[in-house]
């Protein structure tokens, strides 16, 4: 072909889309390229989201949690931050893991090859490497560049306008800090910066925080954050930041009219965009949409059948588990396999304290499209593992199929949540109804015993609580 090199299986971006694809690729046999732009493997997820911001939010709770025992009794000095110290540690749980992806393409034989590759037809590609052009011709390849945050036009090009990226490297810790969009990533790193010491301000411009999640789940977290926070403004836009020497002053435009106030940073946290349009997809005959999205068939293959999209590029939800669960789908078709992607549910989670994790139907969709549900909840004021952490504010709730009582829907809120749910997530796979949720054993005591008691409010086989 004239190519440089040769790949039965080409994978372009190594996140978790992208790196799982290539994995799974290799295992069942084929020689695979694997082409990054970044020093290290892992993407978004590893570099600069999932696992950075995990690690963060860890060190904001625990110290919160010591804060908070000394309504228990036990009283701590005020804590002193080594920013030095916070940084290494998040850097060090994101090197382990992105070391040992390094180590996982080596003993797969997966060529890395560093550089940014553009397609250059529809069976070879070209990167652009430190050492100069290579051209890689493949027989199937993977779409697994991902997405970028979404900047916002209006807001000035200074050092003090971040991203998620921005927030996540941690450079200091501003006196108080902006954040336009109060979605999950604008919520996880407030949670870190006030803890850390940041005065916050979160603007939304719907009428309630993480607006996908029913509202129930979102209020405790809400009350929280209105008492610890400088001021959370729903139904409120940014109009405009003004860069000064002293700060940014923002005008902020909602219910309670037009106003100004200053900030030492502002994080832009709303939303991501596919970076289909960087690929030169076109050239290999690849359709991309007019937003950068790039369209599949449930067994991921593009418009041309030898080439696959994964991961954040094709679509919402924008999440790791989505991506490595469509990456193992073009890998097994690019093989020959049948597999076909058919999740009943992708769950969502917000890492905050406490954590809101959703599956399955909420209630504001079961009434906006008119689905009739019967639901169970229990609230966690009635758990002795919550009340033992100190911990009343939490919920459980499944929906269920008044019909079949087959579960379609769960939201918990509380810490744990996120782990929790995964309960609930099987539960829908699997197709069990409230009884099967309600006769199986949960530990005690335990926080996954709400989901069998939440089950039993729904039979009506417990009414008083
Ligand atoms: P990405 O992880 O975006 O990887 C794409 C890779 O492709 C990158 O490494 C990029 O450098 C490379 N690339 C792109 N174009 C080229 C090119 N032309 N040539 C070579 N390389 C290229 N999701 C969760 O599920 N849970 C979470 O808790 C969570 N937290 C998050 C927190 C933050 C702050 C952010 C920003 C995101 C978070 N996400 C979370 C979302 C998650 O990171 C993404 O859904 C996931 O990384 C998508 O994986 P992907 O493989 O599609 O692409």
């Amino acid at each position: 072909s004239g190519a440089d090199s040769h790949a039965e299986f080409l994978v372009l971006g190594a996140g978790p889309g992208g790196y799982t694809a290539a994995f799974r690729a290799a295992d069942l046999g084929l020689k695979v390229t694997l082409i990054e732009r970044w020093d290290r493997l892992g993407g978004v997820c590893l570099n600069v989201g999932c696992i950075p911001s995990k690690a963060l939010l860890h060190v904001a709770k625990a110290m919160d949690e010591a804060q908070a025992l000394s309504a228990h009794g036990v009283s701590f000095a005020a804590p002193t931050v080594d920013l030095d110290g916070v940084r290494s540690f998040k850097d060090g749980v994101v090197g382990k893991l992105t070391g040992g992806l390094n180590g996982l393409a080596r003993k797969r034989k997966v060529t890395v090859v560093r550089g940014t590759g553009r397609f250059a037809g529809p069976n070879v590609i070209r990167v652009e490497t430190a050492e100069g052009t290579q051209t890689v011709s493949f027989d199937h390849a993977v779409i697994a560049c991902g997405s970028e945050p979404v900047r916002l036009p209006f807001l000035p090009d200074d050092s003090r306008v971040i991203d998620s990226t921005g927030a996540l490297a941690l450079a200091d810790i501003p006196e108080r800090m902006l954040v336009v969009g109060g979605g999950i990533i604008g919520l996880e790193m407030a949670q870190v910066y006030d803890a850390l010491g940041s005065k916050i301000t979160i603007v939304e411009l719907m009428d309630q925080i993480i607006p996908e999640a029913d509202r129930d789940l979102v209020m405790p977290l809400m009350k929280r954050i209105e008492k610890r926070y400088e001021r959370v403004l729903l139904k409120t836009k940014v109009t405009k930041v003004e860069a000064t020497d002293a700060g940014l002053v923002a005008t902020f435009d909602g219910p309670n009219g037009i106003f100004e106030a200053e900030f030492d940073k502002v994080l832009v946290a709303v939303g991501r965009k596919p970076n289909g349009a960087l690929v030169a997809a076109d050239a290999a005959g690849v359709t991309v949409d007019e937003r950068g999205f790039i369209p599949v068939d449930t067994q991921m293959r593009t418009n041309q059948p030898h080439i696959f999209a994964i991961g954040d590029v094709v679509g919402q939800p924008m999440l790791a588990h989505k991506a490595v669960h469509e990456a193992k789908v073009a890998a097994e078709v690019a093989c020959g396999e049948k597999s076909v992607f058919d999740a009943r549910v992708i769950p969502s989670v917000a890492y905050t304290d406490p954590e809101i994790a959703w599956v399955g139907m909420t209630e504001a969709e079961a009434k906006s499209k008119g689905v009739k549900v019967r639901k169970g909840a229990f609230p966690w004021a009635a758990s002795g593992r919550s009340l033992s952490l100190g911990r009343d504010e939490g919920v459980t709730k499944l929906l269920f199929d008044p019909d079949t009582k087959r579960i379609i829907g769960a939201g918990i809120t509380g810490p744990n949540a996120g782990d929790l749910l995964a309960e609930a997530v099987l539960a829908i796979e699997m197709g069990a109804d409230a009884e099967d949720l309600a006769l199986t054993i949960h530990p005690h005591p335990t926080l996954s015993e709400t989901l069998g008691l939440a089950a039993e409010v729904s039979e009506g086989t417990i009414t008083d609580l």
